[in-house]
């Protein structure tokens, strides 16, 4: 290809990718917000069947994750989800979690003293429960 028709051609794709761009981008983000979308009605739904382990709150909006080990805490949850992380690394951070309502996440957080939570565990036969001794962080 002798020199000047390399440049056509180069001039050619940059035109085309002008023209293209601006489809490709609203398409791009059409996609991404489709996406976006369909994590927060994922992320409603799983939060829709949980409930505060102290106090049995199940209001979704009132619910947060708490991370047991601060140490392990590597990205806030509802962050995750605003940032488009996947379900899988959502559901690994949630696994290091307890489930608090925003008042007893409040109090957990702001209380010097360690809190004994009742952890209720509902199988199908019975409600277990169980005692675990829960330092403040
Ligand atoms: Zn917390
Ligand atoms: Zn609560």
């Amino acid at each position: 290809m002798s020199y000047k028709s390399r440049e056509k051609e180069r001039e050619y794709q940059h035109q085309y990718h002008l023209r293209t761009w601006e489809k490709r981008k609203k398409r791009h983000l059409e996609l991404k917000d489709k996406r976006e979308r369909a994590l927060a009605v994922w992320f409603k739904i799983y939060k829709g069947n949980l409930k505060c382990i102290i106090c049995d709150e199940n209001y979704t909006r009132c619910l947060d994750f708490h991370h047991l080990n601060s140490k392990q805490k590597d990205f806030s949850v509802a962050d995750m989800v605003c940032k488009g992380y996947s379900t899988g690394s959502i559901m690994k951070e949630i696994s290091k979690c307890i489930v608090l309502c925003r008042n007893c996440h409040a109090k957990i957080h702001y209380s010097k003293k360690s809190l004994l939570i009742k952890m209720k565990f509902s199988s199908r036969r019975s409600l277990k429960t169980k005692f675990i001794n829960f330092k403040a962080v």
